[in-house]
């Protein structure tokens, strides 16, 4: 099908060396991002819009030829951002959260937000998602970091530093250096899960790939880890939130 591109608005932003073009392909709204890189990238953003970064002299007429021979895979992409969102719909819209893998309702008491048995102070007209997103990273610290110092012990892995941080598209990482990041969005995940995450980067600090050897010393702490592996994939969307 011939793929109908129309400059949707004059929208014409010069960022630094950016440009920022506003397309609707048969409804589906496209931004292109011009800059100083090499090659052209297609996104298909958490809101459903298509994002396309490319170098600066490409062409609108070029960019539209790309995503005229990339719209099945494009359109693929879509459907399943927009069947991941009505899935969990609760949780984007921040009305439910997991909290160690159990799903509370969040509720608004007098000054405070309540999930679970946890209060967490609240002022009117603050953002309610900055608070919640403080907290949990508060809760990420306070519990995961003591949970893979004993792990490690456990295992006998010894790592040089841990840090939690906000990443949007890993759980954890660990590098050359023996330092090993892990996503605050984690402690939302069950304690199974967490554990999981903690033993699979242990493990990349003797092994920094995924070979056979890598996954048969992740089975040697974590019997069941492919059960738990299976559970994180389906909790997966976690990663887009706050
Ligand atoms: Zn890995």
């Amino acid at each position: 099908m011939f793929l109908r591109v129309f400059c949707f608005c004059i929208v014409h932003i010069f960022i630094l060396h950016s440009t920022i073009f506003w397309y609707i392909i048969e409804n589906m709204k496209v931004v292109v991002k011009r800059s100083r890189r090499r090659t052209i990238s297609i996104k298909i953003l958490n809101s459903g819009e298509v994002q396309v970064n490319c170098p600066l002299r490409y062409s609108d007429n070029q960019v539209n030829k790309i995503l005229e021979e990339k719209e099945e895979w494009i359109q693929k992409g879509i459907a399943k951002v927009q069947q991941r969102y009505s899935e969990h719909k609760e949780f984007y819209n921040y009305s439910k959260i997991m909290f160690l893998g159990t799903t509370y309702e969040i509720k608004y008491v007098e000054n405070n937000i309540q999930i679970g048995d946890y209060l967490i102070p609240y002022r009117k007209g603050s953002s309610a998602q900055n608070v919640i997103k403080k907290w949990l990273l508060k809760m990420a610290k306070s519990l995961i970091l003591p949970r893979i110092s004993h792990l490690s012990e456990y295992c006998d892995l010894r790592y040089k530093s841990t840090k939690i941080i906000s990443a949007r598209k890993k759980w954890g990482s660990c590098n050359s250096e023996k330092e090993i990041r892990l996503n605050f969005r984690m402690i939302m995940l069950s304690q199974s899960c967490i554990d999981y995450v903690c033993i699979h980067e242990l493990c990349h600090l003797k092994y920094m790939n995924h070979s056979k050897y890598f996954w048969s010393l992740v089975q040697k702490h974590l019997s069941n880890y492919r059960q738990i592996k299976k559970e994180i994939s389906q909790n997966n969307f976690v990663l887009d939130l706050f």
